[in-house]
C-alpha cells in the first residue's frame, strides 16, 4: 500500500507552516517557558537574516532544567555510562539544577560574563554537560570543540571565537586507552593570538595533569567551594546569540554556526513532540558526541527541554561487545534512539545474534543522520532489531535539527528505505535544476533549496562573519536568496524525497551525471560489501571515472591478488547489474578503513585528490590518519 504524500495530514500542516507563519510559529512557541512572551514572531525585514521571537525573553538552561523542578525534580534527566571508564551516573533534575549551578558560579568566579565565548573541550562526561547548561544559564556563549582534535585545530577555534575561559579535562577515553587533553590544551593556548585568561580542568585521574599557575583552575576543588550555590537563570532575548558550532568539515573549511537561543529552544521542544514523537518521562539515547550538532540538539537541548532522560554514552557501539547500545536499551528502557548510518555499518560488521542478546521491545523508534541510509543498511538493522522502525532524517549543522523526515507525532506515514520521506514543517523546500535553477519535476535531480526565512533554530549567521553567511549560503541561484544545502535530491511521484549526495560529489562520465552515492549503494548490494567510498577520478579519455574503495565482511576473500581480482569484478557486475556499465568504477580497491571526519563522514574529496596525485587540502577533521595511508598504499603512491 502506497501513500501520496499530498494526501497526508503533514502536507496541510506544512502548508499552513509556510502560509502563516505566525500563526504556526506562535502557537509552537508556547511549548516552551517564556519570561516575556515575544512581541513579533518573525523580523524578517533584512533578508536573508531572519529574526525570530523579536522583543520575548527566555533561557534554554531554564527550559531544559529549571522548568522541570516542579514535576519532575525526581525524575532521571541524565544518565551517564562510559564503558571506557566502567562508571554510571544518574542525576535527576534536581540534582542536575545543582550541578549546574555549581558550574556557572565557577565560571562566574573566573571572570564570565554574559556574552563571552566560552569554549568547551571535553570527553563525553558529565561535566561536560553541566558546563554548556551552565553557559546557557549566565549567557555565555559556548563554542564546543570536538574532544582529541589536535593543538592547531583547537587554536584556530579559539581565535575565531576569543574566549575567556576553556573548560576541559586530562584525557578522554577511546577504546580502552587514554587520549590525553591537556598537552594539547597547552599547545593550543601557546599557537593561539588570543588565547583564554583561564582553564577549568575537570581531572577524571587518567593522565597526568600539570596546573598553570594564574591560569589553570582544577575544578573539584572550585566545586567544593560552590556546593551550595545558586545563579538564577540570566533573561535572554530571544534573538541573543547562545552558541558557536563548527560543521564538519567534509567539503572543506569548516564554517563557524550561529545560533539563536529563543527560535532554538522552540524548535527542538517542537521537533521532540512532532518528529521524534518523545514523551516526557520517555528515555531518550542518541549516540552523538556533544561536539556535533546532533549532540547539542539531542543529547543535550532537545531531550532535556522535554522532559525526557537523555542518556550520556561514553565509549564505542562495540566494547565490551557489539550488543552494548541495546543492553543500554534494554536496562534502562529506551523508547528512542538516534544514531547515524555510519555506526549502523559498523553493527552490520558483527555477527547479527549480538542485536537480539537484548529485549529492545521498548524501542519504539530509531533514528538515523548525518550521510544517506542505503537501503541495504535500513533493511538489515531494521530486521536485525526485530522490525524496529527505522527513520531516516536529514539535517545539517547549519539547520540544528531535520529539513527532511517523517513526523509520526502528527501523523504516522508509511517510510521507504533510502528515503528521508517528506518536508518537515517551516521549510520551503524548492528542488532547483542546477543550470537552469528552474524546479525539477517528479524524480528529475535538483539541488535541494530552502526559500528563506529558514525556520526557527536554523543559524542566524556565520560567527563574526555575515558576508560570508550570505555569499556561501545564499548565492547558489544568482540574483536569489536561495537557501542551498548543496546536496542533491529528487522527489518521487509519491511525494519522498531521495537524498543523491553532495551538489560536489557528482562524477560525470562521458557526459553522464552520475552520483556517487547511487553507485555506493549499487556496490552495497553487493553481499561482501559492509563498506564503500566512490569518488570521480579525472579521465583523458571520458572526462571522470568512478573509483572504489570498499570495506568487505570477510577480507580474506582478497586476500590474495587473484581472489581480489575475482572480487573486484564481481563488484563491477553487480554495477553493471543493478545500474549498468556506464557506472562501472574503473577500480575498486579494497581497504579495511576508509578516512572519515571525526563526526563519520566519508571524506571522498580527499580520496579524489589522492587518486589524481593532488594535496588531499585541510585533513584538520580527519578521524583516523592511518586510513588514508592504506587509500595510498591501494593506489600504489
Ligand atoms: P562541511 O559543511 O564542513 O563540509 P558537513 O556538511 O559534513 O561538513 P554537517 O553539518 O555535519 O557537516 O553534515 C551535514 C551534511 O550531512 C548534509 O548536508 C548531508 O550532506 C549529510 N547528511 C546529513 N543527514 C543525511 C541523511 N539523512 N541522508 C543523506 N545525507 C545526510
Ligand atoms: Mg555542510
Amino acid at each position: 500500500m502506497s501513500i501520496n504524500y499530498n494526501d497526508t495530514k503533514l502536507a496541510g500542516v506544512h502548508a499552513r507552516s509556510l502560509s502563516d507563519k505566525e500563526g504556526f510559529w506562535g502557537e509552537q512557541a508556547q511549548h516552551i517557558d517564556w519570561f516575556e512572551q515575544p512581541k513579533q514572531v518573525l523580523d524578517f525585514s533584512n533578508p536573508p537574516f531572519a529574526r525570530w521571537y523579536v522583543g520575548g525573553s527566555t533561557n534554554l538552561c531554564h527550559n531544559a532544567v529549571d522548568r522541570h523542578l516542579k514535576d519532575r525534580a525526581n525524575q532521571k534527566a541524565l544518565v551517564y555510562i562510559s564503558t571506557e571508564t566502567n562508571e554510571e551516573k544518574v542525576y535527576s533534575y534536581a540534582e542536575l539544577h545543582q550541578e549546574v549551578q555549581r558550574m556557572a558560579a565557577i565560571m562566574q568566579s573566573l571572570g564570565v560574563k554574559r556574552g563571552d565565548r566560552v569554549l568547551v573541550y571535553m570527553p563525553m562526561i558529565a561535566e561536560a554537560i553541566f558546563a554548556i547548561l551552565a553557559c546557557a544559564r549566565i549567557g555565555a556563549i559556548h563554542s564546543v570543540v570536538f574532544g582529541g582534535f589536535a593543538a592547531p585545530s583547537l587554536a584556530a577555534r579559539i581565535d575565531d571565537a576569543t574566549p575567556v575561559l576553556m573548560i576541559s579535562s586530562d584525557a578522554g577515553m577511546r577504546n580502552g586507552k587514554e587520549v590525553p587533553y591537556k598537552h594539547l590544551v597547552d599547545e593550543a593556548c601557546s599557537l593561539a593570538a588570543k588565547p583564554p585568561k583561564h582553564v577549568l580542568l575537570v581531572n577524571r585521574g587518567l593522565a597526568k595533569m600539570d596546573l598553570v599557575a594564574g591560569r589553570d583552575v582544577d575544578y573539584a576543588q572550585a566545586r567544593a567551594q560552590n556546593m551550595n550555590a545558586q545563579v538564577p537563570c540570566e533573561k535572554m532575548q530571544a534573538t541573543d546569540p547562545s552558541y558557536i558550532l563548527y560543521t564538519s568539515g567534509t567539503t572543506g573549511k569548516p564554517k563557524g554556526v550561529q545560533r539563536d537561543t529563543g527560535g532554538y529552544a522552540v524548535a527542538l521542544a517542537a521537533s521532540m513532540k512532532h518528529i521524534y514523537d518523545c514523551k516526557p518521562g520517555e528515555v531518550f539515547f542518541c549516540t552523538s558526541d556533544i561536539g556535533w550538532v546532533v549532540g547539542h540538539s539531542y543529547i543535550i537541548y532537545g531531550p532535556l527541554i522535554n522532559g525526557s532522560t537523555t542518556i550520556v554514552y561514553e565509549g564505542l557501539p562495540l566494547r565490551p561487545d557489539p550488543a552494548i547500545w541495546w543492553s543500554i536499551v534494554e536496562r534502562y528502557q529506551v523508547s528512542t534512539m538516534f544514531s547515524s548510518p555510519t555506526a549502523a555499518r559498523v553493527l552490520k560488521k558483527q555477527d547479527p545474534a549480538y542485536m537480539t542478546q537484548h529485549n529492545t521491545k521498548c524501542l519504539r523508534r530509531l533514528f538515523l543522520a548525518g550521510e544517506p541510509l542505503d537501503e541495504p543498511t535500513a533493511k538489515w538493522i531494521s530486521e536485525a532489531l526485530g522490525g524496529a522502525r527505522i527513520i531516516d532524517n536529514y539535517w545539517q549543522t547549519e539547520t540544528g535539527w531535520p529539513i527532511l523526515s517523517a513526523q509520526h507525532g502528527l501523523e504516522v506515514t508509511e517510510t521507504k528505505f533510502g528515503s528521508p520521506s517528506f518536508p518537515v514543517y517551516g521549510y520551503d523546500i524548492r528542488l532547483v535544476h542546477e543550470s537552469t535553477f528552474e524546479e525539477v519535476g517528479a524524480n528529475e535531480k535538483g539541488m535541494l533549496c530552502a526559500m528563506p526565512p529558514l525556520p526557527p533554530g536554523c543559524l542566524q549567521t556565520v560567527w563574526g562573519d555575515d558576508e560570508r553567511f550570505v555569499k556561501t549560503y545564499f548565492s547558489a541561484v544568482p540574483g536569489q536568496h536561495l537557501y542551498s544545502t548543496f546536496d542533491y535530491a529528487t522527489r518521487d511521484d509519491d511525494g519522498y524525497y531521495f537524498i543523491l549526495g553532495r551538489t560536489d560529489d557528482v562524477i560525470n562520465v562521458a557526459g553522464h551525471r552520475l552520483g556517487t552515492r547511487e553507485i555506493e549503494e549499487a556496490i552495497q548490494a553487493h553481499k561482501n560489501v559492509a563498506e564503500v567510498a566512490v569518488v570521480g577520478v579525472a579521465d583523458t579519455l571520458k572526462g571522470q571515472m568512478p573509483m572504489a574503495f570498499a570495506v568487505l565482511k570477510d577480507a580474506s576473500v582478497a586476500a590474495t591478488p587473484e581472489g581480489a581480482k575475482a572480487e573486484e569484478k564481481a563488484i563491477m557486475a553487480t554495477v553493471d547489474h543493478e545500474i549498468g556499465a556506464i557506472a562501472r568504477p574503473s577500480r575498486v580497491h579494497f581497504v579495511t578503513l576508509l578516512p572519515k571526519t571525526r563526526s563519520g563522514k566519508l571524506l571522498r574529496r580527499a580520496m579524489q585528490a589522492l587518486a589524481e596525485g593532488r594535496d588531499p587540502g585541510d585533513m584538520t577533521t580527519l578521524e583516523d590518519p592511518s586510513a588514508l595511508e592504506q587509500i595510498k598504499k591501494a593506489l600504489g603512491a
